[in-house]
């Protein structure tokens, strides 16, 4: 069996233009959804993600702001600067590109968004609303992925599913997510004795390491579906995931690409939450 490509650009434009469609309805109202994005220091990366972010609001026809700062700012200058967001009616949505400088302490910073701004979905308070099962925010990259698993009719109700990474960004807030849509779910991580003889009782494995190869053929059950979070390079230099996607891909029934899977749902699902903040105002 070849599995079939869950495509994360062809998803997104779908789920973009719904959002661009609510941005619309919402402006005729007199309200612009408004993202402020705040990076500090000049990671490559980070410019390369913010950049990305911007231009999605700008796409959507959202209202965006971006502040760069030097990775000299304090922390109490940065604390007063998301203090002025939290109190700026034209931002809806706040976000802290991280890593940040070592000396600045980001989860303290993340505790300074004001919840009902925290459109990255990593404030306590979002991650207890998640827990319990009330509204709040989702963090982006697991919300991408169950959109993905919906985008295709699946149905978790008493399946097993396997998530590989247990990080408060992708691999917790993963598995409640699929927990509260009724699958059965275990979470693997680096202490993890076999992972294999985990891996091969899914019905849905979800792979956030930050390794290659981490899942091969023989750690799959035929049939499963495999998303693949990890953005890793191979030996080229080029974009990979955690999954080996040749192998697994002709075990598989479904499948997410790198580049070009849960990659581009992780910034759209910070435009739908963005949206959603402006839409609860
Ligand atoms: P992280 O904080 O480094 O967490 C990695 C997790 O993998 C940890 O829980 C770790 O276990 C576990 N792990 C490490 N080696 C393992 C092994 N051999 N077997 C099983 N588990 C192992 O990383 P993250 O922030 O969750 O990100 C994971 C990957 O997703 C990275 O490649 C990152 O770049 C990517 N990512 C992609 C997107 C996107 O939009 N596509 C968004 C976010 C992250 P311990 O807890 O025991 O250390």
């Amino acid at each position: 069996m070849t599995a079939q490509l869950i495509d994360g650009n062809a998803l997104s434009r779908q789920l973009r233009a719904d959002v661009s469609a609510r941005v619309s309805a919402l402006k005729a109202r007199g309200i612009t959804p408004g993202l402020a994005v705040i990076l500090v220091g000049d990671n490559a990366a980070s410019q390369v993600y913010v950049r990305n972010k911007v231009k999605a609001c700008d796409d959507t026809g959202m209202h965006s702001v971006l502040e760069t700062w030097p990775a000299s700012l304090s922390e109490a200058e940065l604390l007063a600067r998301v203090d002025a967001l939290n109190q700026d009616p034209a931002i809806h949505g706040i976000l802290v590109q991280l890593p940040l400088p070592a000396h600045i302490d980001a989860q303290k910073v993340i505790e300074a968004i004001d919840p009902a701004k925290d459109v990255d979905g990593f404030h306590i308070a979002s991650a207890g609303a998640l827990m319990t099962g009330m509204r709040g925010f989702w963090p982006c990259t697991p919300y991408g992925c169950m959109k993905m698993l919906e985008s295709i009719g699946y149905d978790l109700k008493g399946k097993h599913a396997v998530v590989i990474g247990r990080s408060n960004i992708v691999g917790k807030p993963m598995a409640l997510m699929l927990l509260q849509q009724n699958a059965t779910v275990t979470i693997c991580h680096s202490a993890t004795k076999d992972l294999k003889a985990m891996t091969l009782q899914a019905d849905v494995i979800v792979a956030a390491v930050g390794k290659r190869n981490v899942l091969t053929a023989d750690m799959v059950k035929p049939g499963a579906v495999v998303l693949d979070v990890g953005m890793n390079r191979n030996d080229e230099g080029k974009l990979c995931g955690d999954v080996d996607f040749d192998g697994v891909r002709e075990v598989a029934s479904h499948i997410t690409p790198v580049p070009g899977g849960v990659g581009p749902m992780t910034i759209t699902m910070l435009m739908v939450n963005t949206l959603e903040s402006a839409e609860r105002t």
